[in-house]
This record gives C-alpha cells, sequence and structure tokens, in this order.
C-alpha cells in the first residue's frame, strides 16, 4: 500500500497510479498516455487526495480563517506532504522557502464596468509577474523533494520566466525553450534570471515538441504545461484564493484567457474539490476566452474535432495552435456548464487599454482577453449585467512593450523653453 496522501488519476481511462510508479520521470498515464507533436497531450493525469476522509475533518469555518496566497496553510491539498523522514527534513525546508513564496493577499478587486460590478483576480504582482508563479512553485518544489537540480520548460514566455526566477530563488537550473519572437520584456526578465535559453525558429507548439524532447534526453525534471500534472495541480491554488478572499462566496462565472488550457483545469480542479470538501455547493461556470487568431479550445468545443491551425494572436500567451490540456479543458467547460469565446486581437488591445485607463492595472494581451471576452457575452446578449462575473488578469503589460505600443503612443519631446512656451499659452493643447 503506498504512503502517500495522493494518487495520479488518469484524465482519460480513469486508471489511478501510485507515486511511485509516476515521480520522477513519468508525466502522462502509463497505460494510454500518448505525447505527439503539434497535437493535445493523451492521458493526461490528475492528482487527487481522500476527499471523504478530508470532508469528515474539515472546518469550513476555520478553513475561512485561512490566508489567500498561502498554500502551505493547507498542506493536505498539496502532493508535497511529508512520507518519510528525509521528506519531513524537506517539508521543513519547503515550508520556510514557501513562505517567501507569498502572494498578494489582496489580489481580488472590482471595478463598475457598463452598469455591473466586475471582478477580477489580479496575477500581475506575483513573483514573476503571472499566473504562471502558481504551477512553476509546486514543480519546483518537487524537484527538490525529489532531489533533481535542472527543470526543463517550454514555454510562451511566462511559464519560462516564471520557472526561471523561481529556480534562480532556490538555486536550481532552469534550461528554457521559447519560440525567437518572445515579447522582449518576458525575454529580458529570463536572461536577467540566469536561465539557460533556447530560443527556437518557429511558433511555441515548435517550442513545446523540442524542449521536451531535449528534457526526456538530458533527464532534466519537466515543467511542460498540461505534461506534468504539478502544472494543473499548481494552479488550482487561484481557485482557492478565489474562495479565501471572497469569504467562500464564489463568482457565477470565471472569465479565463486560454492557449493551452491549463489554467482553465486547474481552475476546475480547485472549484471540484472545494466542492468534493464541502466547501462550496455549485461550481463556477467557466468561459474560455481565446484570440480568432488562436481558437482551438472554441473549434474542438462546438465540433469535438481537433485540427491543427498555428496560432498568430499577439496575445502571445494564449498563442497555442495545439493546446496541450484540451480534453482536460473542455472537460472543464461541460462539467461547469461553461462556454468558450473568441475574440479579436483588436478587442484584447482595447480592453487592455481599457482595464490600465479605470483600474490602473497594466495586464498583458492575453491577460486583458478575459475582458473583451466579458463584453463580448454581454453584447451579445449571452449575460446581463447581474451576473457576478470574475476576470483572471494573468501576467503584467510591462512583459510585452511591443503591444502597448500599439495603442499607447510615445509623447512627444521638447525643450524646457519649448514647454514653458507652449504651456503658457492656456488655449494650446501642450501634446499637440
Ligand atoms: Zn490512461
Amino acid at each position: 500500500m503506498s504512503s502517500f496522501h495522493y494518487i495520479y488519476k488518469c484524465s482519460a481511462c480513469g486508471l489511478t497510479w501510485p507515486p511511485e510508479r509516476i515521480e520522477p520521470d513519468r508525466y502522462l498515464c502509463p497505460d494510454c498516455g500518448k505525447w505527439q507533436k503539434q497535437k493535445p497531450l493523451e492521458g493526461a493525469l490528475r492528482i487527487e487526495y481522500d476527499y471523504a476522509s478530508l470532508r469528515s475533518r474539515m472546518d469550513r469555518v476555520r478553513f475561512l480563517s485561512l490566508s489567500p496566497g498561502r498554500m502551505w496553510e493547507y498542506p493536505e491539498l498539496w502532493p508535497l506532504q511529508a512520507t518519510t523522514k528525509t521528506d519531513e527534513a524537506f517539508a521543513g525546508i519547503a515550508r520556510s522557502r514557501l513562505e517567501s513564496f507569498a502572494l498578494p493577499q489582496n489580489q481580488l478587486g472590482a471595478w463598475e464596468l457598463d452598469g455591473a460590478r466586475v471582478e477580477f483576480l489580479d496575477d500581475t504582482r506575483n513573483l514573476t509577474g503571472s499566473f504562471k508563479d502558481r504551477a512553476s512553485l509546486l514543480v519546483a518544489l518537487k524537484a527538490l523533494q525529489l532531489g533533481i537540480r535542472e527543470i526543463s520548460a517550454s514555454s510562451t514566455g511566462n511559464a519560462g520566466t516564471s520557472l526561471a526566477g523561481i529556480c534562480a530563488r532556490l538555486g536550481l537550473t532552469a534550461h528554457i525553450w521559447v519560440p525567437a519572437a518572445i515579447p522582449q520584456g518576458k525575454l529580458l526578465q529570463l536572461v536577467a534570471y540566469g536561465a539557460r535559453v533556447y530560443l527556437v525558429a518557429g511558433d511555441y507548439d515548435t517550442a513545446f515538441d523540442i524542449g521536451l524532447e531535449m528534457a526526456m534526453k538530458h533527464g532534466w525534471y519537466n515543467r511542460n504545461t498540461g505534461f506534468n500534472p504539478l502544472t494543473i495541480e499548481g494552479k488550482k491554488s487561484a481557485a482557492y484564493d478565489i474562495f479565501l478572499a471572497s469569504r467562500g462566496s464564489v463568482p457565477d462565472m470565471v472569465f479565463v484567457p486560454t492557449g493551452d488550457g491549463v489554467i482553465l483545469a486547474g481552475l476546475h480542479k480547485g472549484f471540484w474539490e472545494l466542492r468534493e470538501l464541502g466547501l462550496i455547493e455549485t461550481l463556477p461556470r467557466l468561459v474560455a476566452v481565446q484570440s480568432e487568431r488562436g481558437d482551438a479550445v472554441c473549434r474542438y468545443l462546438r465540433t469535438g474535432k481537433f485540427e491543427y491551425i498555428p496560432a498568430t494572436t499577439i496575445a502571445d500567451s494564449i498563442s497555442a495552435g495545439a493546446p496541450r490540456n484540451l480534453f482536460m479543458a473542455t472537460q472543464a467547460l461541460k462539467e461547469t456548464n461553461g462556454t468558450a469565446v473568441a475574440v479579436s486581437d483588436e478587442s484584447i488591445l482595447a480592453a487592455q487599454r481599457r482595464i490600465a485607463r479605470e483600474t490602473g492595472l497594466l495586464v498583458e494581451p492575453a491577460a486583458a482577453s478575459s475582458l473583451a471576452g466579458y463584453l463580448k457575452l454581454r453584447a451579445d446578449g449571452v449575460i446581463s449585467a447581474d451576473v457576478r462575473a470574475l476576470l483572471l488578469f494573468t501576467g503584467h503589460g510591462l512583459k510585452d512593450p511591443a503591444a502597448l505600443e500599439r495603442w499607447a503612443e510615445r509623447p512627444p519631446s521638447r525643450t524646457a523653453d519649448e514647454w514653458r512656451k507652449l504651456l503658457s499659452d492656456k488655449s494650446t493643447d501642450a501634446r499637440d
């Protein structure tokens, strides 16, 4: 019998596996798992706990007194808990390191928008400025626990910068595979953190496949999103943070920027667990928001068929032609009575501008897609103003200056004398 408090369960065939069969170098279901180039992963694994036992011990009032952004306060729901003496020593180290990795506690905010009160979860102020820190942290701690010092990740940018930053803090080596066209801010972040950066001539799907191939060849622990089950597991913390920050009252709908579909699957896992534990009754409806220039999840939900079409959206973080977590993501949409919506790149940039001007938060285009999706469903009459909606703001705007330059024009430069002269005439608009 396994001494672990969790198991791996295949999302496709339903078989369960003890951690000894999976860790450290298996990631997909040993029975039906399959990785193919430019295709969604088959047999992705999900981590599960003994929910009946946890539920019988669960105290809702005590749980609600925990702080958002501090995952170590409920270690029984993470696959890191000590089971041996060595692990106990590790748990002590992990806890002290986790405490220095706390996410901001005031991530939940709201603003008045076209007659509605819209909420948001602001992940732009995480350690490396993106939602991906939630997954990277768990993966890096697992690598430490397994005694592995090198981790590889393929990324559009944020997952890589996130892993690179966290590896820098933990003294681990990060191997990061990214498209050569990665936004400037993200590339500089990677180099600054001291990661080994491999720029791939091609798109994210190409970087995903070569990164995975090289990680397997060299025996590096792998953080490719959707492939390593801990990437899905790590992202569930957003559901817990929403639950805790809103004092147990979760929204009706959550708008999720969607590329590979892992945030969607992770968020669904978190809300599903909260229900299994008897902490909430209904799952929020999840909405996958994609760009029209990278809409594989929307198409799959509509037709039930996957067709590879390269993604070309300006919102690089959701630019995935082959969403690796496609099957779990669409399952999450179906189980929550959710939906998927594709928006234009122009509406994403307009939403980015509006968020900056109305909330003071500068988010990257992928993050702004959540607002564009919400506004589209409002305009189409699919939802009304009284729906309690929450938008995920998944990445900081300064990571991609080129996208900002599309609408934030550089002001003119003048000498002090020129400004003095210009502003002495009150009828003149100084910006002309
Ligand atoms: Zn399977």
